[in-house]
């Protein structure tokens, strides 16, 4: 049995790796040990989550409002993208689905024909958190079948190094060791090929059976020691580079992250309690650095509170996430541009399969097989996902859009626009992220209409139809209208200002 686990590195994946395994782990003898160097420091971007964090920190036990208070985090209800589908759309995708079952046909099809009668109102007002989230309102969810607070999730937008030092806090409580130093080389079983240990600059040695690579970009054991080798997606994702600044308040401070579609790329906005974080994720084949730089800096909406930083990627993922006994979790094992938040949402991906399958201390090619093939298709879905904004789009001014439109699609993704095409179906898979609520905000928010609607919605009467759906609507309005504002909820909840 794994008796001793090392995790390299302290950002994010590191330290909620480290926090989750003391928590599941615990009883059973094994030891944690982390290493981190703050001389080598971290990513330090990744603003912006998914409402599956949520379970992530309800499995730690962490007090929600603590946790907002110690992270200066704001409500995520969705994300708002500018200038997608045309210079001047506006759509939000939102935590949670448009509607409620008003007959045996998903409800977008009925606002399809709505809309085709010229008597619909956009597809965003029979949605609780786009409502919610434009008009900066917020309220924690219910369980009342008959109100429509029901059926909606939220995230959080935070400072993920106060993240990383609250679960560092968290795990090291719980019994893990940190050790702070560099590490510059590892020594590997010449047999099996297996780490058996890494060392630092200091000349300490720390063994262990289990390494989980938790490096970052660079992935110190599973590429530099393991060579295992990188999918490299950006034919599909072109953009390689960033630049991130975080402004001082200045706009609205809403319950939404904001993605603006720009020339060669798009720009992020994500407001948390003390300050905007602002970035530009572009493609140097598009827009040259300083054009890039200049874009993000004129936009501000405050005063810089950093210098800019840029920063170098390139999308894809390792081709085993798991090789012998070294997991990657986190940067080093890929990474997807961060247009839909979901790189912390792999990292707790990587962890709970690794929590579910985990191994002796031969590491089973079983366990490791499994790993692979359930965090593939994790990757897939999410490039797919991503792709469908870039791909979805009517933009005809500036090369990256012409270029993106006209690419050739991955099959998985060619079959999904084609079915919704063809009849409004939207992908249903058993689980993982992006269920058929956010791939319809994209299809209908990025303009894709279509040909037909589900023929069992011609069984409903015009009016009766029309009278649904402006109930639905009337609903969630007025729900909307009796909610706290979004910042005085967090003073109310989790507030340090
Ligand atoms: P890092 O933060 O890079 O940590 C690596 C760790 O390894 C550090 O502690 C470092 O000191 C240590 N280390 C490295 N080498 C050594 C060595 N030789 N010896 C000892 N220690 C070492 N994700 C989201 O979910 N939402 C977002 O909004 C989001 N936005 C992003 C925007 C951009 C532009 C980028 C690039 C990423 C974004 N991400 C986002 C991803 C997110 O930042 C990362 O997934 C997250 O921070 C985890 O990073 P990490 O811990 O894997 O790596």
């Amino acid at each position: 049995m794994v008796r001793d686990i090392v995790i390299v590195g302290g950002g994010t994946a590191g330290w909620m790796t480290a926090a989750a395994l003391v928590r599941r782990l615990a009883g059973t003898g094994i030891s944690v040990t982390l290493v981190e160097s703050a001389e080598i420091g971290t990513v330090g971007v990744g603003e912006a989550t998914l409402p599956q964090i949520r379970y992530f920190n309800e499995m730690l036990g962490i007090d929600e409002a603590e946790l907002m208070a110690r992270t200066s985090a704001t409500i995520k209800l969705g994300i708002e993208f500018r200038d997608w589908g045309r210079i001047g759309d506006r759509y939000i995708h939102p935590f949670g689905a448009h509607g409620e079952r008003i007959g045996p046909a998903d409800f977008h099809h009925y606002w399809l024909k709505e809309q085709a009668a010229g008597t619909a109102q956009p597809f965003g007002r029979y949605c609780y958190p786009i409502v919610s989230a434009w008009n900066d309102r917020f309220e924690l969810p219910r369980e009342d079948p008959a109100s429509p607070l029901t059926h909606f999730s939220y995230a959080f937008q935070f400072d993920a190094s106060l993240y990383g030092a609250f679960l560092a806090d968290y795990a090291q409580k719980r019994g893990a060791k940190r050790v702070e130093g560099k590490i510059v080389s590892a020594d590997l079983d010449g047999e099996s090929g297996f780490v058996r240990s890494v060392t630092l600059e200091s000349g300490t040695q720390i063994a262990g059976e289990l390494f989980v690579d938790c490096s970052g970009f660079r992935g110190l054991l599973i590429e530099e020691q393991l060579e295992t080798g990188f999918e490299d997606w950006s034919d599909w994702l072109p953009c390689n580079r960033a630049w991130a600044v975080p402004c001082a308040i200045g706009g609205e401070v809403g319950p939404y992250t904001r993605s603006t579609a720009r020339t060669g790329g798009w720009q992020w906005r994500i407001p948390l309690q003390h300050r905007i974080g602002n970035g530009h994720v572009y493609c140097d084949r598009y827009v040259s650095d300083g054009d890039a730089l200049d874009q993000l800096m004129t936009s501000l909406e405050g005063e810089p509170l950093a210098d800019p930083r840029k920063l170098f990627f390139v999308a894809g993922k390792r081709r085993r996430l798991w090789n012998r006994n070294c997991i990657a979790i986190g940067l080093s094992g890929g990474f997807l541009e961060p247009l839909e938040s979901t790189s912390i949402d792999l990292i707790q991906s990587g962890i709970e399969n690794l929590v579910a399958l985990f191994p002796e201390a031969d590491c089973a090619a079983a366990d490791r097989d499994e790993y692979n093939r359930l965090m593939d298709l994790e990757f897939e879905r999410i490039r797919d996902f991503l792709m469908l904004h870039y791909v979805a789009t009517q933009r005809d001014d500036a090369p990256l859009w012409r270029d993106m439109r006209n690419m050739t699609w991955p099959d998985s993704l060619a079959e999904k626009i084609e079915t919704f095409r063809h009849r409004g179906a939207v992908p249903n898979y058993a689980s993982g992220l992006f269920q058929p609520p956010s791939w319809l905000a994209v299809f209908i928010g990025q303009n894709i209409v279509p040909e037909a609607w589900d023929p069992r919605v011609d069984r409903m009467a015009d009016e009766e139809r029309s009278a649904h759906l402006e109930r639905v609507r009337t609903t969630i309005a007025d729900a909307v209208e009796r909610s706290s504002g979004h910042l005085a909820f967090i003073k109310s909840y989790g507030a340090t200002f």
